[in-house]
C-alpha cells in the first residue's frame, strides 16, 4: 500500500485531499499545527483504518517513521488575513517547513509535490496568467510575505529536484472555493455568503472591477491527483478560466441565496491584484485536464454547505486572529 503524507490536512484543500488519497487505497498521513485548519474538516476519517493524524507544526523538524511513498505539502496559511495577522509563521511554513519536508522527501526517496499559488504572478502585468511569466511581486508590501514563501518554496523544489534528483511536482493553484472553506477567513466567497446568511450587506473592496477565476475543489483535487502521478517537473496551472469582476460575483451570489442585500464598498487593500486568469493549455496538454463543474453548480454546493452550519457558528465569523 503507497503511504502518503498531507500536511494542512485540516485545512480546505487538504482536508480534500485525504479524502480523496483514502478513496484511492492509499495510507494518509494528515499533518497539521491547527494554527488555520480545523480538526472538524478531518475527524470523519478519523475511525479508518488507512488515517491517521499528527498535531504537527512542519517548520520544525518532521519525522515520520516507515516507509512514505509521496508528500503533499499543503499546509499554510492562505487568506489574505490570515497571512496578514501571522506573517511570520507564514514565511517559515513556506521556506523551512518546505525545506524540512524536502529533506524528508530525499531521506525516504518519496516524491514531493508543492502547493503553490497564482500570487507568484503577483498584480499580473501579463493576462491570463502563463507558467512562463515571472510575476510582478511586491517583496516587502503586505501580501510579500505569501508571495515571497512562494516563490522561494518553488525555487528550493526545483533545486532539489536538479541537484538531488528528487521527484518534485509544483502546482500554481489559483481562487479555490467549496465546503471547508472558512467562514471567516476572509476570502471574498464565505465573506459574501457569511454577510447574506446574517443579513448584512456584501463588502466589495475597491470598486468591484478586479477580477477572479474560481475553481470548484473537487476539479483542483483532480488536477492534483493527475499531476502527482504524471512524471512533469515544470509549474503547472491549476485554476477555472472563467473570470469574472468581484462586482459581478457579489450579483450571482445575491440572485443565488434569492436576497435583496445591498452592496457597499472599502478600500481596496494594498497590492491587491486587478487581475487574475489561468491559462491552462499546460494543464491540458500534459495532464488531459480541464475543469468540468460550472461556477453555477459549484457555488449550490458550497452555499448549501455554508447554509447547514449552526447559528453559533455564523455570528462567531469574526476572524479568528482578531
Ligand atoms: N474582496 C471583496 N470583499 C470581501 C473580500 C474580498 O471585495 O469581503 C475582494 C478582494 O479585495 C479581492 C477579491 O475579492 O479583490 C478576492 O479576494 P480573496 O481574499 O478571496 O482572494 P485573493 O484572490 O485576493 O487572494
Amino acid at each position: 500500500m503507497k503511504r502518503i503524507l498531507i500536511t494542512g490536512a485540516a485545512g480546505f484543500l487538504g482536508s480534500h485531499l485525504c479524502d480523496r488519497f483514502i478513496k484511492e487505497g492509499y495510507y494518509v498521513i494528515g499533518m497539521d499545527n491547527l494554527i488555520t485548519g480545523d480538526l472538524k474538516n478531518t475527524e470523519h476519517l478519523f475511525k479508518h483504518e488507512n488515517f491517521e493524524f499528527a498535531h504537527h507544526d512542519v517548520s520544525k523538524f518532521v519525522f515520520v517513521p516507515g516507509q512514505l511513498d509521496y508528500i503533499l505539502h499543503f499546509a499554510s496559511p492562505a487568506s489574505p488575513i490570515d497571512y496578514l495577522k501571522i506573517p511570520i509563521q507564514t514565511l517559515k511554513v513556506g521556506s523551512l517547513g518546505t525545506h524540512n519536508l524536502l529533506g524528508l522527501a530525499k531521506a525516504k526517496k518519496a516524491c514531493m509535490l508543492i502547493a503553490s499559488t497564482s500570487e507568484v504572478y503577483g498584480d499580473p502585468k501579463v493576462h491570463p496568467q502563463t507558467e512562463n511569466y515571472w510575476g510582478n511581486v511586491n517583496p516587502v508590501g503586505p501580501r510579500g510575505v505569501y508571495d515571497e514563501a512562494k516563490r522561494f518554496q518553488e525555487a528550493i523544489t526545483m533545486a532539489y529536484h536538479t541537484f538531488h534528483g528528487l521527484d518534485t511536482k509544483i502546482v500554481r493553484i489559483f481562487n479555490t472555493y467549496g465546503p471547508r472553506m472558512r467562514l471567516n477567513d476572509g476570502r471574498v466567497l464565505p465573506a459574501f455568503i457569511g454577510q447574506a446568511l446574517r443579513g448584512e450587506d456584501l463588502t466589495i473592496f475597491g470598486d468591484g472591477s478586479q477580477t477572479r477565476s474560481f475553481c470548484y475543489v473537487d476539479d483542483l483535487v483532480e488536477g492534483i491527483y493527475r499531476l502527482l502521478l504524471s512524471d512533469y517537473h515544470q509549474p503547472v496551472n491549476i485554476g477555472n478560466p472563467s473570470e469574472i469582476t468581484i462586482s459581478q460575483f457579489a450579483e450571482e451570489i445575491i440572485r443565488l441565496i434569492g436576497i435583496n442585500q445591498k452592496v457597499i464598498y472599502k478600500d481596496l487593500p494594498v497590492d491587491d491584484p486587478k487581475q487574475r486568469q489561468p491559462d491552462i493549455t499546460r494543464a491540458r496538454e500534459i495532464l488531459g485536464w480541464e475543469p468540468k463543474v460550472s461556477r453555477e453548480e459549484g457555488l449550490k454546493i458550497t452555499y448549501d454547505y455554508f447554509r447547514n452550519l449552526s447559528k453559533e457558528e455564523l455570528y462567531k465569523s469574526k476572524h479568528r486572529f482578531e
